[in-house]
């Protein structure tokens, strides 16, 4: 046996590049306005209540296979049927066993710019990517409707989009989102992580469209990005076959724990994303009073169009241990950056850095 083992690693995947994004490690100090977190931590009393019943688990045994209370009480929050729904390690990771789940070589469809890691995890199942540019119109972005089907080819294809969209916040129009579920030949998955701030959900139309799936999570509205929890609803049919695929614990005991604790209490998250709502509009006046243009957004983030000002912003925002996201190198938003909304003070800070960088 040689010292340096021949380990049958698959060669990278051309334009899948690690996922990174603009983590940065926290600094003192640091605001995170990158990740469209929500602004503050889960509430003191509900983290309390989660590590109590920790405390009360056996570690020592394994999590419940199906993720049955996990699933339950995600089905009393939807009221989507219990078979119709899937948990997993964030939406992230429903993304990718998705993409490993339908038949090779699929044409997955995207537009530009999306959530980055659709393209990437149907790269890395070696599907056929096919991006389609939406058109921009007035203060939002719009979808191609024809280019998008014409995208689909002959073949299996799935077209997967996030609703509303990320980066630019932009929600498309019920009546396009309609044609695309009528005439796609093929599966739709709307990437609905931003509803509960959208207040827009495909989700009543499940139980008559055997083409459509909903993602969703709770690390924006509901706070747990740390913990990683993603679901996704659809017909039990849908969910049968993306299983095949789960790992065998789709989330911990503890994920679990957690998911029950904070969906009993639906009316913390709806206070978080009311929060959000009035500060987005704080934000945007903000912006457009300092000449920065800023697309209606439906999101916790917007999107600052700045132009050839963006790398000076940038470094006022550095300067100041704001962490945004820019999205400058994502075709259809160059010269952007997306902009999370953040606690009040955060937000103001943002301004301050902003009205800086833009030399005011
Ligand atoms: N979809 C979209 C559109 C997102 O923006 C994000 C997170 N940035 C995700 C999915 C991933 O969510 P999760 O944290 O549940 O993996």
């Amino acid at each position: 046996m040689s010292d340096t083992a021949d380990w049958p690693w698959s060669a990278p995947v051309a334009g899948a590049a690690v996922y990174r994004t603009s983590y940065v490690p926290k600094t003192l100090g640091e605001i995170k306005l990158n990740h469209n977190e929500a602004p503050d931590d889960l509430d003191a009393d509900l983290k309390a209540e989660i590590l109590l019943r920790l405390g009360q688990l056996p570690w020592h045994r394994y999590a419940d296979p199906d993720a049955s209370r996990t699933c339950e009480a995600l089905a009393r929050h939807t009221g989507h049927l219990r078979a119709g729904i899937a948990v997993g390690h964030g939406a992230n990771e429903l993304i990718s066993r998705l993409m490993f789940a339908i038949a090779p070589a699929t044409t997955v469809v995207l537009v530009d710019p999306d959530y980055y890691v659709h393209g990437r995890a149907a790269l890395l199942a070696g599907h056929k990517l096919r991006r389609v540019a939406l058109l921009r119109r007035d203060d939002k972005f719009i979808l191609d409707i024809q280019g998008i089907i014409e995208a689909a080819g002959a073949g299996p294809a799935l077209l997967i989009l996030s609703q509303p969209n990320n980066p630019t916040g932009s929600l498309f129009d019920a009546v396009a989102v309609d044609q695309l579920l009528d005439q796609f030949p093929g599966a739709v998955v709307l990437d609905e992580a931003y509803a509960e701030f959208s207040g827009v959900t495909r989700q009543a139309e499940l139980a008559t469209r055997p083409n459509l799936a909903i993602l969703r999570t709770m690390s924006k509205a509901f706070a747990l990005a740390g913990a990683r929890i993603g679901y996704l609803l659809a017909s039990p049919e849908f969910v049968t076959n993306i299983n095949k695929l789960q790992p065998p614990y789709p989330v911990s005991e503890w994920q679990g724990v957690a998911a029950e604790v904070v969906l009993a209490h639906p009316e913390r998250a709806a206070q978080r994303v009311e929060a959000v709502r009035v500060e987005r509009q704080r934000l945007q006046a903000g912006l457009r009073a300092l000449g920065v243009e800023t697309l209606d957004s439906y999101g916790n983030f917007v999107l600052a169009v700045l132009a050839q000002r963006r790398p000076a912003v940038l470094a006022a925002l550095l300067q100041a241990e704001l962490a945004v996201r820019d999205v400058g190198d994502l075709p259809g938003a160059a010269g952007c950056l997306r902009l999370s909304v953040g606690a009040p003070a955060a937000n103001d800070r943002l301004l301050a850095a902003l009205q800086a960088g833009l030399g005011g």
